[in-house]
């Protein structure tokens, strides 16, 4: 059996895994020049960053720990993760506590969020599929207005009343945080330690796909890095191949691709016009990344903070050193979520590296924040934008995708889901090789 996989990210190299060191014959594809994908390192001033904070929990997926125990051995730092949000000068814990949010709300406030939650049980808001009215309905209107409103918004750019449910059901579990499932947290917590446990790969995640890689080409399989597929070779209904960039033609028993559908759809012959015209319509969400290396100072304690309070434009604040159990910051950075319609996407990167001590500045009061180096990283696509119709948009692809034989789409661009991490993406490449080695794939 010979089996393409298109893209070397978490998803592409996990299956790509699976399938050599079951034997079968593996060409992976990379469009880049480096593996990874998302969850690949820069190399700044002589460390490995990531781009975003990238967190390995290794609590469920156990094959996924398996792997990476098999791959890292003892070459990673374990550290307890502090991911706290920020607002209005106070930091709350993530994921949310009870106990956290009543100290720091204080007791009025308090009052007026559990009176707002019983007006919620007496005259519950009619539920119109918008992230607005599930979380309206599940906590009450005035956490919903000062805890949950501006920080959605910030991210997404468009009010909560156009964001679809589905965002905070699978983003937050708010489906599990009723007023009911609140007392009950307060008293049984069991799994809360068990979330914050995790590993950093000494030399930074591209650790990972960089050792997966050799394991990969050990046992046999290859990959080919600055190779973008140019089409696909049809026989009916079935993908049994590929087009090289240089117009060759390599044929395969399986296809399988991590990257987004509706880029491998333009491959494809005969895409009907109105699915064309609908993916059109997916909008996404740019993002910036601001890395900032400082003088030894300790401003942030945690591993990213969530910056609710909207006078700070950033959404999270990364500090890389306490990935690697060091204290103090060392290299901080600064995201924004933007799209290509607002002033920032065009901002120069000194305009972005001004905003970002600004930012630090409102958030953390510092006013001596020493820049040695910075490096500005712009990120098109990086998230689509969950308005009302996005999962009916991305229904109606998978759908078509569905109608082609010896194919099969992973990985993080084809999830309904919005929280598809890292894990889950490997999960996700090594569940779908043994599925096609089993033939108990839907094609
Ligand atoms: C800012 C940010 C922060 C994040 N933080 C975390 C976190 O804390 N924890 C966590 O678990 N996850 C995090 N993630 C998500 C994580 O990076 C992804 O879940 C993961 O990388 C998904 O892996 P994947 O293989 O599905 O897709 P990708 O990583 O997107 O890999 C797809 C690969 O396909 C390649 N490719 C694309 N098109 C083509 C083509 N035409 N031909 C050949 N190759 C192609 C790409 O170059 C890429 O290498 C974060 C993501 C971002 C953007």
């Amino acid at each position: 059996m010979k089996v393409a996989v298109i893209g070397a990210g978490p998803s592409g190299l996990a299956a790509a895994n699976e399938l050599t060191s079951n034997g079968v014959g593996v060409d992976v594809f990379e469009n880049e020049q480096t593996v990874g994908g998302l969850a690949k390192c820069i190399n700044l001033w002589g460390e490995q960053v990531e781009m975003g904070p990238h967190f390995l929990l290794l609590h469920t997926q156990n094959a996924v720990k398996t792997l990476l125990e098999n791959i890292l051995g003892d070459d990673v730092y374990k550290y307890n993760r502090l991911s706290r949000i920020y607002l209005n000068g106070k930091y709350y814990d993530y994921p949310p506590k009870p106990f956290n949010i009543i100290k720091n709300m204080g007791s009025v406030k308090t009052m007026a969020a559990a009176g707002s939650a019983m007006v919620e049980m007496m005259v519950p808001t009619k539920n119109n599929g918008t992230v607005e009215s599930y979380v309206q309905s599940s906590i009450g209107n005035y956490l919903y207005e000062n805890f949950f409103k501006g920080y959605t918004e910030k991210l997404w750019g468009i009010p909560c009343n156009s964001i679809t449910e589905e965002y905070a059901k699978s983003l937050i579990g708010f489906d599990k945080l009723s007023v009911g499932s609140i007392a009950k947290k307060i008293f049984a917590d069991k799994n809360a330690a068990h979330h914050k446990q995790c590993i950093y790969p000494k030399e930074g995640m591209g650790m990972i796909w960089q050792r997966l890689s050799q394991k990969v080409q050990q046992q046999g399989g290859n990959i080919l890095l600055n190779t973008s597929v140019k089409g696909a070779v049809m026989q009916g209904k079935r993908i049994a191949g590929l087009v090289m960039p240089d117009g060759t033609e390599r044929l395969y028993d399986y296809v399988f691709s991590s990257v987004p559908e509706a880029a491998i759809l333009r491959l494809m012959p005969d895409v009907p016009a109105t699915l064309v015209n609908e993916l059109k319509q997916i909008k996404f969400r740019r993002v910036i990344l601001v890395y900032m290396q400082v003088d030894p100072i300790n401003l942030i304690t945690d591993n990213t903070v969530y910056i609710y309070s909207t006078q700070v434009k950033a959404a999270r604040i990364t500090n890389y050193n306490r990935f690697k159990n060091l204290e103090g910051n060392h290299i901080i950075m600064c995201e924004y979520w933007t799209s290509d319609t607002e002033n920032m996407w065009t901002m120069s990167d000194d305009e972005m590296l001004a905003l970002a001590l600004n930012d630090v500045k409102i958030f953390s009061g510092a006013e001596k924040l020493r820049v040695k180096n910075h490096h500005v990283l712009h990120m098109k696509n990086a998230y689509p934008v969950p308005d009302l119709k996005l999962s009916e948009r991305k229904n109606m692809l998978s759908d078509f995708m569905k109608t082609f034989e010896g194919f099969s789409a992973v990985g993080r661009a084809n999830q309904k889901l919005f929280n598809f991490s890292m894990e889950s993406a490997m999960m996700d490449g090594i569940t779908e090789a043994r599925n096609i080695m089993q033939g108990t794939t839907q094609s």
